[in-house]
C-alpha cells in the first residue's frame, strides 16, 4: 500500500493536488475536512459537534477525529493506498494513526509538506470562498485563527515524520502544475 499524507497550511493547495495524485497513483482520498462538512450537511450529531469548533477556526477534538478517521479508512478493505489530506493535524492523531496502520501491517510512506507564506494563503482562502459556500474562508479573523492553529498545534507534526526520516518538503508556489510536477518527482 501507498499511504501519504499531504501537509500544509490551510489554502497551501492540498485539496486541489489531491484531486490530481488520487488518480495518478489510484489511491483513495481521505479529507478529514470533508467528511466533517459531510456530516454537518447532514445534520448529523458528529456534523454539530465538527461545526462548533469548525465555524471558530479550531480543531475539532482529537479522540472524535480519530475514530471518524479509522471508520473511514475502514470503508476501503481494497484500497491501493490513501491520500490523508488535513489529518493528522496533531502529534496524537499522527501516533495513533501509526498504530492503526501498524495494526494492519500497513504505514505511512511519506509526508509531502506543501510550503507556502501567509500572505499567500489569506489571497487563496479569500478567493477560494467565493465559491466554495466555507463560512471558515469567507471571515479574515477565523482564516488568522486557521493559520495561527496551524502554526502552534500543527507545524510539529512535521517534525514527527522528520524524525522517522519521511518528511518532504514542497515549494507550494506557482502554478498548480508546477506543483504537482514536484510532487511527483518527489513521491517517485
Ligand atoms: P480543512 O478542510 O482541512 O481546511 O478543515 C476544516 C476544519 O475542519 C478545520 O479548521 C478544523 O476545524 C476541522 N478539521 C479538519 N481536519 C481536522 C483534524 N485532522 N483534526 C482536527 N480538526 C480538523
Amino acid at each position: 500500500m501507498r499511504n501519504l499524507v499531504l501537509f500544509g497550511p490551510p489554502g497551501a493547495g492540498k485539496g486541489t493536488q489531491s484531486a490530481f495524485l488520487v488518480d495518478h497513483y489510484n489511491l483513495v482520498h481521505l479529507s478529514t475536512g470533508d467528511v466533517f462538512r459531510f456530516n454537518i450537511k447532514g445534520g448529523t450529531e458528529l456534523g454539530n459537534l465538527a461545526k462548533s469548533y469548525m465555524d471558530k477556526g479550531q480543531l475539532v477534538p482529537d479522540g472524535v477525529t480519530i475514530s471518524m478517521l479509522e471508520a473511514e479508512v475502514d470503508k476501503h478493505k481494497d484500497a491501493n493506498g490513501f491520500i490523508f489530506d488535513g489529518f493528522p493535524r496533531t502529534e496524537a492523531q499522527a501516533k495513533a494513526l501509526d498504530v492503526f496502520l501498524e495494526k494492519r501491517g500497513d504505514e505511512i510512506e511519506a509526508m509531502l509538506a506543501l510550503e507556502v507564506d501567509e500572505e499567500e494563503l489569506k489571497k487563496r482562502l479569500l478567493a477560494r470562498a467565493e465559491t466554495s459556500g466555507r463560512s471558515d474562508d469567507a471571515d479574515p479573523e477565523v482564516i488568522q485563527k486557521r493559520i495561527n492553529v496551524y502554526n502552534v498545534e500543527t507545524a510539529p507534526v512535521a517534525d514527527f515524520y522528520k524524525a522517522a526520516g519521511k518528511f518532504k518538503a514542497i515549494d507550494g508556489h506557482g502554478s498548480v502544475e508546477d506543483i504537482t510536477n514536484r510532487l511527483v518527482e518527489a513521491i517517485g
